[in-house]
């Protein structure tokens, strides 16, 4: 039996209802943004209990523009953590602002009131609040291994700001106000609307596939308990957490990240490299030490498959075969 991490063949196994859809898409020649985009981001903003949501081209798309939506540029410094994606970064340097690192708390994240990187976040919420809806713009990603996943790229902002949305909507545009109103220099970053129409049709499972992440991450945490070796990140009761990764602390992670690899079990390791010890930021001049909690993390930290479409008999040989290797 192998435990897969990417359940992307068990969820796309019947696609004919969205393919039926696109293909009257295709016939009404509706590319670029239009209805679907619409409906879409119209479905997002409920979801995310927000006045507004742009929809762009990927989760890096909503976190540039964000940035140049509040006006960040030339002569900005942008706070973020050294433990995220890679993307996160790229954003703060493609708008000409310089990256700066702070480390992380036993929680895995920073405190942040700027702009927020939801992207692996949908379905997240703190004290009730969706995430995103924090700072002045929330960027989400539907990349196909997030929790609402389209069938390549795109992503959403979202804002509560109405002044926000319009330049939102005009950066992801060319910087047009309307066909021959050319307002400020912007982008070809608009979403998809072929992602849209699937994101249309997937964001109707979003919230039971994401109770079936948190109940998998939460059996975890009740099965693994015990075992001494291994430590769980601080979880705060105010946070509703969706799990797109479920990652853990454990001794000796590199063997036992081997050790369930070869027993047909795909752990990952969500990120080994710290960003301020990778070579693209080598020009900031941090150096390893900088971020204790964070470097500590690095070496420790493992993530399971957490999928929605994981079987009990599955669920229960992660947990076994953890148990074995520490016995
Ligand atoms: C996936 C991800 C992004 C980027 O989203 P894309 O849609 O791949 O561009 C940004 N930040 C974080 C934390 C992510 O996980």
């Amino acid at each position: 039996m192998r435990v897969k991490y990417s359940y992307l063949e068990e969820q796309f196994k019947n696609p004919d209802y969205i393919l039926r859809d696109l293909e009257k898409l295709v016939k009404r020649g509706d590319f670029t943004l239009g209805k679907e985009v619409e409906i879409f981001e119209k479905r997002f903003a409920q979801l995310a209990s927000a006045k507004f949501a742009v929809g762009v081209s990927s989760g890096t798309a909503a976190l540039l523009l964000g940035l140049q939506a509040v006006g960040v540029g030339h002569d900005d410094e942008v706070i973020t953590a050294p433990n995220t994606f890679f993307a996160s970064v790229n954003a703060i340097a493609a708008v000409g602002a310089k990256p700066v690192f702070v480390d992380v708390g036993e929680d895995y994240n920073i405190n942040s009131e700027l702009i927020e990187d939801a992207a692996q976040a949908i379905g997240a919420n703190y004290r009730g609040r969706h995430v995103g809806n924090f700072g002045d713009t929330g960027g989400f990603s539907f990349h196909p291994l997030k929790n609402l996943n389209v069938w390549g790229d795109a992503g959403m902002i979202i804002t509560n700001n109405p002044d926000i949305s319009v330049s939102l909507c005009e950066l992801r545009n060319q910087g047009l106000k309307d066909r021959d109103t050319w307002t400020r220099y912007g982008h070809n970053l608009r979403i998809s609307s072929l992602q849209a129409l699937v994101g249309k049709h997937l964001i109707k499972d979003t919230s039971d596939l994401t109770e079936r992440r948190i109940a998998n991450a939460l059996n975890y945490d009740k099965e693994l308990r015990d075992i001494e070796e291994i430590t769980f990140p601080q979880r705060m009761i105010e946070l509703r957490e969706v799990f797109h990764t479920y990652v853990i602390q454990a001794e000796r992670r590199d063997e036992l990240n081997k050790y369930l690899n070869e027993k047909g079990i795909e752990s990952k390791i969500h990120y080994p490299v710290p960003l301020h010890l990778q070579p693209a930021t080598k020009y900031l001049g941090y150096k390893k030490g900088d971020f204790p909690q964070t470097e500590m993390q690095a070496e420790r930290i493992i993530s399971l498959p957490v999928h929605p479409y994981l079987k009990e008999r599955e669920k229960k040989k992660v947990i076994e075969t953890i148990k074995e290797f520490y016995r």
